[in-house]
């Protein structure tokens, strides 16, 4: 069956050059800072894709190319077997887009405080008229808040309330595909479960696809069917949940796995792994994480391992067998 999403080798590189008589001044060169590189990955219809990595891993840069809000460098983003960026049908570009939604990792900067949540709620579908209060009413108490609420205004609520209105909103063009960029990272660790218990309910009422961006393990864990784990721009590993769990391959998602936050009560801690993550605009050669494997041997610095298949995973690493 044609995945909903399908992602191929996809690149993002991002000029973050001084300006040309700075370059000219000091003798430097351009400066390219590679942010995805060579990432393909399918997410099937009503499944949730986790896109697990450190910070600066390129993660929300897919976020942002999958909803259309940057161009790929190279390689192609289908959605429904369309490709956005190279379709020239408007009509059919319009369409495939109204079926994508985002919810962003800061509720309260993604809605306008001047507007009433009733109006937030429907903005997306405002265009096409008929009983837009009916729909934000009924949309209010899908999401766990209440139909009188929609009068309120933002600051009225609480963190998790927010993004239950962002929640709302996503839902109000009834989408298929909703982007979820650290969707609760800025709340509480006792409103996160509630989000997410909300969330995994919404798309098995709504038939929802949802692709999962978290730096947060546990989250990608509860949510997910698959999980991509992404280094430098690239997919390291990617296996079913389970198998990437039980069974992690690559020898940086063991790190992560080993450092991941431990749920004690209320108190979570988090160690990154070990060492700094290189420099994107002059990534190591070889393999981009053997400057911090503990395995890494001569091959490693030399030659890129490609990501193949093993078992239930594909994984990049000469040494994952
Ligand atoms: Fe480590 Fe080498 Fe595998 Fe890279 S290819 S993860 S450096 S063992």
């Amino acid at each position: 069956m044609r995945p909903l999403v399908s992602v191929n080798k996809l690149f993002r590189v991002f000029d973050v050059s001084k300006p040309w008589l700075n370059r000219l001044l000091e003798r430097r060169n351009k400066a390219l800072l590679t942010a995805v590189a060579d990432v393909s990955f399918g997410i099937p219809e009503r499944t949730v894709y986790g896109l697990v990595g450190e910070s600066g891993s390129g993660k929300s840069t897919i976020g942002k190319i999958i909803v259309g809000l940057l161009a790929p460098s190279s390689g192609s983003v289908e959605i429904e077997g369309v490709d956005l960026f190279r379709e020239k049908d408007e009509g059919t570009v319009d369409r495939i887009r109204s079926d994508i939604q985002m919810i962003f990792q800061d509720p309260y900067a993604s809605l306008n405080p001047r507007w009433k949540v009733g109006d937030i709620i429907v903005e997306p579908i405002s265009s096409r008229g008929g009983d837009t209060v009916g729909v934000a009413n009924k949309l209010l108490e899908q999401v766990g808040l209440s139909a009188r609420d929609a009068t309120k205004y933002p600051h009225e609520f609480s963190g998790g309330q927010r993004q239950r209105i962002c929640i709302a909103r996503a839902l109000a063009s009834e989408p298929k595909l909703i982007v979820c960029d650290e969707p609760t990272s800025a709340l509480d660790v006792s409103v996160q479960a509630q989000v997410l218990n909300l969330m995994s309910d919404l798309k098995d009422d709504f038939g929802l696809t949802y692709l999962f961006i978290s730096h947060d393990l546990t989250v990608v864990r509860h949510m997910s069917d698959t999980v991509g784990v992404l280094y430098l721009g690239r997919l390291v590993e990617e296996a079913p949940r389970d198998a990437l769990f039980d069974g992690p391959k690559h020898p940086y998602t063991q790190m992560l796995l080993q450092a991941a936050p431990k749920l004690d009560g209320s108190v979570r801690e988090a160690d990154i792994p070990k060492g700094e993550i290189p420099d994107p605009i002059n990534p190591p050669a070889g393999c981009v994480f053997n400057p911090r494997c503990p395995f890494a041997v001569d091959r490693c610095r030399k030659e890129l391992p490609e990501l193949r298949k093993l078992g239930d995973h594909r994984v990049a690493c000469h040494l994952a067998e």
